[in-house]
């Protein structure tokens, strides 16, 4: 790969970029930064506006309105071949009459690079896929992963800064997706490119990204790195988009001299820490993760409630367990030194302080 490629160069921006169809916008005003090398993925829930976002950034579809930036560069209106972006989707997209060699040539053939070059980076390009055995196979001979690796190895090959990625996981199986993670993000890490990757999967993008924008309607509802929008997501669309979140609505009290509760219409209770924007009489929602709860005696816990329903889901035992009227719900690791309470006993229920937050009531 050439030398060109690294984090000097690949910085893309959205400013307020819009797509109308019939009166709808499916992307409404969307600002983003997205920096040199970073790997950046554009999360949500189908017709979200993922594609069409990463479309407009491509040039496949023209936007409506807002500017797109390329290190510095207005772009939305170049066409898609003068971008210089590498492109990988869903479908492989790999030429069947081709063999594995010439299909990853094709891009530096196209912009006239002479023979013993492309020799030489198609060589490269192999060896980062772990396809130099398969160099002379046709493409339809190839399993599902391989033919992703040779569209992966077609998009890096001339060394482009920004790479886009759409659903390129998709059509793999569970294990071969999880191995191919791990790929792909190290050919990343080892050319130093962009990459905007387009996912509906939460695990794939917590997994791979370095930030994430969750999209919600065509709209950024948060951006933040992986721990961040998991831990402490920004409204309750967020929270139970990223995984099993319990969600709880009442209102902030004073807690005497004690700092702020938070009391559910379901009759739980219970201290919260202070935050910015919830005072006392604040509607709010309480959100925790299940698996921030941690089981134990009723005498020390400062809440308790009564097993209604575990569910065995392998490395986790998900419980469902009443307080008051308010269901939470408990992940307990599957693990020998874990204590497994009884349907229908009563447990005691605690979390650390930074794991609870509160969320705006409406949103
Ligand atoms: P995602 O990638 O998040 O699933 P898309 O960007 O594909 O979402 O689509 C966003 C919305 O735009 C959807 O409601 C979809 O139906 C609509 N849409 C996308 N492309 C077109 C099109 N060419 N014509 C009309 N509506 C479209």
């Amino acid at each position: 790969m050439s030398a060109r490629t690294g984090r000097d160069r690949g910085a893309v921006e959205l400013r307020s970029v819009t797509k109308r169809y019939g009166d709808e916008n499916v992307v409404d005003a969307v600002s983003l930064t997205v920096r040199a090398g970073e790997f950046f993925s554009l999360l949500g829930p189908s017709g979200s506006g993922k594609t069409t976002t990463l479309m407009m950034i491509a040039g496949f579809t023209a936007v409506d309105g807002g500017a797109i930036l390329i290190d510095g560069v207005d772009i939305a209106r170049t066409p898609p071949q003068r971008r210089g972006l590498g492109m990988v989707f869903q479908n492989y997209a790999v030429f069947p009459h081709m063999n594995v060699f010439d299909n990853i040539a094709f891009p530096l053939r196209a912009r006239r690079i002479a023979g013993a070059e492309v020799e030489t980076q198609v060589a490269r390009a192999l060896e980062l896929v772990q396809l130099q055995r398969h160099a002379t196979k046709f493409a339809r001979e190839l399993s599902g992963g391989q033919q992703q690796r040779v569209a992966i190895a077609r998009a890096i090959v001339y060394s482009p800064p920004v790479v886009l990625m759409d659903e390129p996981l998709g059509a793999l199986d569970k294990n071969l997706r999880y191995d191919m993670q791990s790929e792909i993000k190290d050919i990343q890490r080892r050319l130093g490119m962009t990459v905007v990757y387009v996912t509906h999967d939460q695990e794939e993008a917590l997994n791979m990204s370095d930030r994430i924008a969750i999209l919600d309607r065509g709209r950024v509802a948060q951006v933040g790195a992986p721990g961040e929008v998991y831990e402490q997501p920004a409204n309750r669309f967020v929270a139970q988009f990223l995984g099993e979140a319990n969600l709880v609505a009442g209102t902030v009290q004073r807690n005497g001299d004690a700092g702020l509760r938070f009391a559910a219409a379901g009759g739980l209770s219970v201290a919260v820490r202070d935050q910015p924007g919830f005072g006392p009489g604040s509607a709010a929602v309480l959100f925790v993760r299940p698996e921030k709860v941690v089981l134990g005696d009723v005498a020390d816990a400062p809440l308790s409630g009564e097993v209604r329903r575990s569910d065995f889901l392998g490395s986790v035992i998900r419980y469902r367990v009443a307080c008051d009227d308010t269901v939470l719900t408990v992940d307990v690791a599957n693990a020998a030194h874990l204590r497994r309470p009884r349907l229908g006993e009563r447990v005691g229920l605690r979390w650390l302080p930074d794991d609870a937050t509160l969320l705006p009531a409406a949103g």
